[in-house]
């Protein structure tokens, strides 16, 4: 297929070819009628009807698939997105940032004839912020003499202003060879979701007395343990390295663990502040909550601290030898009513005192970590989402029906996803989609969420 149309990824997936290639994407942004949509018809090399004069006449499409020297991209149009109605300038503003979010490389287009105006000088300092890397267009430079003007553009401050005739074509193979070298190169599959490097982060948390410094303590005596002080601006030492399960895994902040003891336990100030750090420098926490006990306020706190930071997350039922049957009937009803922002999490039954179930904690941390890291393929999102919208369409509201047009998965760590929307998806519909995306890719262990950009 030519351009990005979901359905015609159909045949691909199903006679068991490769999945669709995840493939980097270009936004394109700038002011209306600076030719952004002329620039895109360029860039995927046809001329389909999306420059349309008809006023009313609102494009169903805003990404293609392109193709320039053998290297495949997708480009997004954001011209047609203009979110709310706050005026021009904040709605470019938004399309901005919009863009920077879901892009690998941002093409700003500018018109050459009028150089740069304040709006642009704004749309610059958003996409400076971002630090995405950025190609600038100096569109409508149909001739030499525009061509020469179009240099003023460095006053911009995002590097070499391309002059380019969208138009006529002029200039534009220079154009996208510039794009191209700005594009990221594609990661293999295999380091997707993995670590920036070094051990996994992990942090053990949980409110004072469930047992985590126990935990720690066996963990540290079966395994080998480095303890690691780089990231300590004290003489304390602030993180272990462990191997549990063949892997060395960083466990955030055991000094912290360990010293609370020592500390009287009215030092809330210092514990919050010691939590909130590790967590700043977790990828994924291990709750630990007294199974033997109600769960308390508390408890539900801390996991919501965890899904609000985005981290992977793991539920570890501590104490379990003091669990009987009694408790445990009442432990299931506790999950299934307290813990519903949480469900996704995998639950493991320990007992740190005895060592039951222990070995049962890294495969939990790593399928957490995995959900965290993973990436669906846009082709695979959208043809998920087409099957979606047919078999349970939103309900008519006024008239009216809106529809996802597109959907993206705009980051990892946590999965992050964006739809693009014909109108406003009701809430309880927005709940429907992501127990859906949850049933069909999965994320056990990971927060996911959804966003909703409209369409107008
Ligand atoms: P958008 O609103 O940024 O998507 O802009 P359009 O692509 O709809 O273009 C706005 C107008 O500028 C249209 O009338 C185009 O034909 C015209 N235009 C686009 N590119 C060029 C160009 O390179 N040179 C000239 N002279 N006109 C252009
Ligand atoms: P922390 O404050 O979260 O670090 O909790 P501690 O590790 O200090 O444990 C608090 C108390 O619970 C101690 O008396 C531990 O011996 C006890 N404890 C910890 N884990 C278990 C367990 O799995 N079973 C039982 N029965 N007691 C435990």
């Amino acid at each position: 297929p030519d351009d990005f149309d979901p359905a015609a990824y159909e045949e691909l997936t199903e006679d068991g070819e490769a999945e669709p290639a995840v493939l980097p994407i270009v936004a394109v942004v700038g002011r209306p009628n600076v030719g952004k949509s002329t620039l895109v018809n360029r860039i995927i090399g046809r001329r389909e009807a999306v420059v349309e004069d008809v006023p009313g006449v609102t494009r169903d499409r805003v990404s293609y698939k392109a193709n320039w020297n053998g290297r495949e991209f997708t480009v997004v149009d954001t011209g047609g997105w203009l979110p709310d109605s706050r005026g021009l300038a904040a709605a470019i503003a938004e399309q901005a940032k919009l863009a920077v979010e879901l892009a690998d490389v941002v093409l700003f287009v500018v018109d050459a004839n009028v150089g740069a105006t304040d709006i642009d000088e704004a749309v610059v300092e958003i996409l400076r912020r971002a630090k995405k890397p950025v190609v600038l267009a100096a569109n409508k430079a149909d001739d030499t003499r525009t061509e020469l003007e179009a240099t003023a553009l460095w006053s911009l401050g995002v590097g070499e202003p391309m002059p380019v005739s969208a138009l006529h074509g002029r200039s534009s193979g220079d154009l996208l060879d510039r794009v191209l070298e700005s594009l990221p190169e594609p990661a293999p599959r295999e380091r997707l979701g993995e670590a920036v490097g070094g051990p996994r982060r992990v942090a053990l948390m949980g409110r004072p007395n469930v047992g985590k410094s126990s935990l720690l303590n066996k963990l540290a005596k079966q395994n080998r343990v480095v303890v690691d002080s780089v990231a300590g601006t004290t003489r304390d030492p602030i993180d272990e390295l462990i191997d549990l399960g063949g892997k060395t895994w960083r466990f955030i902040d055991t000094a912290g663990i360990r010293k609370r003891h020592r500390e009287n336990q009215g030092a809330d100030f210092y514990a919050i502040l010691r939590t909130q750090s590790a967590l700043e420098r977790s990828e994924v926490a291990v709750v630990l909550v007294d199974a033997s006990e109600p769960l308390a306020e508390q408890d539900l706190r801390i996991v919501n601290t965890i899904v609000e930071a985005g981290r992977a997350l793991v539920l570890a039922y501590n104490k379990w030898d003091l669990v009987d049957e009694e408790r445990r009937f009442y432990l299931d009803r506790e999950i299934e009513r307290q813990l519903v922002g949480a469900r996704w999490a995998p639950r493991v039954n320990i007992s740190a005192k005895t060592g039951r179930h222990m070995e049962k904690l890294v495969p939990a941390i790593e399928t957490a970590l995995d959900s965290w890291g993973h990436r669906v393929p846009t082709g695979k999102l959208n043809q998920f989402f087409t099957d979606l919208v047919s078999s349970h369409p939103h309900p008519i509201r006024g008239g009216k029906q809106p529809r996802v047009l597109f959907a993206t998965q705009a980051g990892t760590r946590p999965p992050r996803f964006v739809l693009f929307t014909s109108g406003f998806l009701e809430p309880g519909y927005r709940r429907f989609i992501e127990r859906r995306i949850r049933e069909e890719f999965g994320f056990e262990g990971s927060p996911v969420t959804v966003t909703m950009k409209i369409r107008e």
